[in-house]
């Protein structure tokens, strides 16, 4: 036997050897490969082989049975073979990525062997990582019904290896909207509050010793201006009212309303009628109610809000929030609203949460202390011992063992009172106190940080 049966020989039992992955294309696993690339030690099929001769600077291609091969070459594919060259060149292929079939286009399958030889992008030591976790971008697909290429927004979903596309991206605007809303809330509250305090500073600037207009031009330059500002004061009002009415009382959370709980609860476990407690209840306080969002300056790196600011979860893990004098140490969040007159109504579902406190706090309230323990906050409080508490001015007064489920809190200004009350099935009056509040009053709440999962809800008081 000469040399070239030998060889060819040696390398058809090499094609069928165990353990070898020989008896597979490399590239796309297309069933007896005749082919291989001598430079890479890899056995391939007929197209891949095509794909291989396009790019001679990465491989190199022979047919088993037609070409001549010498000893050398035949050891080196002894020593490779796919599933050995397999492990270095796919080490860390994505889990997402597409990995082209035998019968697969031979765009993909080109691609692929690109990706793997020439731009060794699945090496084990090579430049490109994979990080984990979802991703997103933009694609132009060719639409299903005509050949229009139409953009197209893939997400890249990590935990359940899946990869989506929408055809709209109104969802994700409806989301931004929302985030958008409140930052332009916020910061509406604040350019009225610079204003206000320009409008009251003004005077007094203007009537400095070293201004050297005339007083004729002073005045009419103070005029022009005060008007002006009242203008712009006028203007940033209405604006932040249609915020405010936009962003923050419209937009209801999915779970079920108040109105619609209670109702719910007169027809299954017994037959109210509407002047029941808890129905009086809900329309006596309906027309000031408010439905406040989670501030998320405030908020502590052990909590996670919701989208729409009306769910807030005890995190598993600590975030990486930005460090900030306005953000609490301890498991504590204020909402964004600043009261400082009038009536409200608001009410929070604690049923999912084993230990929390809810009630309010002055924005200064100091984020290292807990509320209720400071005299500027107050709270009720259930600690999962069975006790409910109250905590105004310092001081611990224990309520009882029942739990409430939902909680209303009714903050009356103008009287300078704060009430709790419980409100799932029958309205009751669970803690009443007077405060004088030098300063604006903020929903505030805790939940035990080492409960990941808990949360609060801020429900809807429908009117
Ligand atoms: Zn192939």
């Amino acid at each position: 036997m000469g040399d070239r049966e030998r060889n060819k020989k040696r390398l058809l039992e090499l094609l069928q050897a165990a353990g070898t992955g020989n008896s597979h294309c490399a590239d796309c696993g297309a069933a007896d490969p005749d082919w291989a690339s001598y430079k890479l030690g890899v056995f391939i099929c007929l197209n891949c082989c095509g794909v291989h001769r396009n790019f001679p600077d990465i491989s190199k291609v022979k047919s088993v049975r037609l070409d001549f091969w010498d000893d050398s070459i035949v050891e080196f594919m002894t020593r490779n073979g796919n599933l050995h060259v397999k492990a270095k060149f796919e080490a860390r292929v994505p889990a997402f990525y597409y990995i082209p079939q035998a019968n697969d286009c031979l765009v993909l399958k080109e691609q692929w062997i690109r990706a793997k030889y020439e731009r060794r992008e699945f090496m084990a030591d090579g430049e490109t990582i994979s990080l984990p976790g979802n991703r997103e971008g933009f694609l132009w697909k060719r639409g299903r019904n005509n050949s229009q290429f139409l953009r197209r927004r893939f997400v890249l979903l990590a935990r359940e290896g899946l990869l989506k596309y929408y055809t709209k991206e109104e969802v994700e605007v409806q989301k931004s909207i929302t985030e958008v809303g409140q930052e332009l809330t916020e910061l509406g509250e604040r350019l009225v509050d610079i204003v206000r305090s320009l409008q009251s500073q003004r005077p007094l600037s203007e009537s400095g010793p070293d201004n050297e207009l005339s007083i004729l031009g002073k005045l009419v330059t103070s005029d022009a201006a005060a008007g002006k500002i009242k203008d712009i004061l006028h203007d940033l009002e209405e604006i932040q009212e249609k915020l405010r009415e936009n962003f923050s009382w419209k937009e209801a959370p999915e779970a079920p309303t108040q109105r619609e709980h209670l109702e719910a609860q007169s027809s299954s476990s017994c037959p109210m009628s509407d002047q029941s407690p808890a129905l009086r209840r809900a329309s006596h306080f309906a027309q000031w109610a408010i439905n406040p969002t989670f501030n998320l300056k405030s908020l502590s790196c052990s909590l996670e809000v919701s989208r729409d600011f009306h769910t807030v979860t005890v995190s598993p893990r600590p975030q990486p929030y930005r460090g900030s004098c306005e953000r609490f140490s301890t498991s504590q969040v204020l909402c964004s609203q600043a009261l400082s007159s009038g009536k409200h109504y608001w009410e929070v579902d604690t049923r999912n949460c084993s230990h929390w406190a809810v009630g309010v706090a002055s924005w200064e309230m100091s984020r290292d202390q807990v509320l209720g323990r400071t005299t500027d906050s107050c709270c009720v409080e259930w600690k999962g011992t069975n006790q409910l508490s109250a905590w105004h001015m310092v001081k611990e007064t224990v309520l009882g063992s029942d739990r409430p489920g939902v909680v209303g809190i009714w903050l009356n200004l103008e009287e300078g009172k704060l009430a709790f009350y419980s409100v799932d099935n029958q309205e009751k009056l669970l803690y009443e106190c007077t405060i004088s509040a030098s300063s604006p009053l903020h929903p505030a709440f805790w939940l035990y940080g080492l409960h990941p999962g808990n949360y609060l809800i801020i429900k809807q008081v429908k009117v």
